[in-house]
């Protein structure tokens, strides 16, 4: 279906990027990884999803907190692959503390790569679609860009900022057949969430049982974890022509969270 498009998906190299990469590779599409892991493992994975989907697969392993190496990466792949035709800004983090002791450092990251991040990406890879008249970007939000948890100032004020934007950037882009949609997910069990069970029975004083239980599934009238497949599949729905006019929206895959 996505035959020859090029996509990169940032910090695919892990949970929710990943599938999303695997997803549209499958569909044909040649793919640009990125994100953080050991060289041999990205090595490994590139050559496998090469090798399966008969596509490109390459990698780009920018620290995305750095505007300058987004700059960078942005001029290597437009000069040597010729530009994107999708692109996903999927890479983010988490930090989870009442705002009076939440460190400032993890605040300045999490708003440059959660936020700032897909600002800098969309200003750079939207030229080239532009001149191509067709393009896709998907912002993986949260059901934090709707709702609000305590103790994740940064990423509740991050997601729903990347809300925003997403909406600007459609209402920019829309007469040049680009669209552009942020995908807010409710918990997804990746390694992202299980380095926050933790910190959230911290930040509560309540056992990790009573994190997942109440906590993480209480919201989701499903009581059940969504499945990365059930997100990629819906990023390649996006991608499609059937979905064409769908762009400024922030569309929840939540098992029901924000429905109450
Ligand atoms: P994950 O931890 O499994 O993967 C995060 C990816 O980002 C990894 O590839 C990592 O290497 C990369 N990354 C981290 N810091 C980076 C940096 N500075 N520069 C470049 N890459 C970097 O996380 P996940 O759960 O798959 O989350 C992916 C996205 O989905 C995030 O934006 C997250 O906020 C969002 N999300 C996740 C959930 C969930 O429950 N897991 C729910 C809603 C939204």
């Amino acid at each position: 279906m996505l035959k020859g498009k090029r996509a990169l998906i940032t910090g695919s190299t892990s949970g929710i990027g990943l599938a999303i990469a695997g997803e549209l590779a499958a569909q044909g599409c040649n793919i640009i990884l990125n994100g953080f892991g050991e060289k041999s493992a990205i090595d490994a994975l590139c050559q496998e999803m090469a090798g399966k989907y008969h596509v490109e697969v390459t990698f780009e392993g920018v620290d995305l907190t750095n505007p300058g190496d987004i700059e960078a990466m942005a001029a290597r792949v437009i000069k040597n692959l010729g530009g994107i035709d999708i692109l996903v800004n999927n890479a983010g983090v988490q930090f989870v503390s009442p705002i009076e002791s939440f460190p400032t450092n993890k605040w300045d990251q999490i708003i440059a790569l959660d936020l700032s991040a897909a600002f800098h990406t969309v200003r750079l890879f939207l030229p080239a679609m532009r001149e191509k008249k067709w393009g896709r970007i998907i912002n993986i939000a949260s059901a934090h860009a709707l709702v609000a948890s305590p103790f994740k100032s940064a990423y509740v004020a991050a997601k729903h900022g990347i809300g925003g934007l997403t909406k600007v950037v459609a209402l920019e882009a829309a007469e040049s057949g680009i669209t552009c949609n942020a995908i807010c997910p409710g918990y997804v069990h990746t390694p992202l969430i299980d380095a926050q069970i933790d910190d959230t029975a911290k930040a509560r004083s309540i056992s990790r049982e009573s994190v997942i239980r109440d906590v993480m599934l209480g919201p989701q009238a499903t009581k059940r974890f969504v499945e990365t497949k059930e997100i990629s599949g819906f990023v390649s729905f996006l991608c499609s022509d059937a979905a064409a006019s769908i762009t400024g929206a922030l569309l929840p895959i939540d098992g029901g969270w924000t429905s109450h």
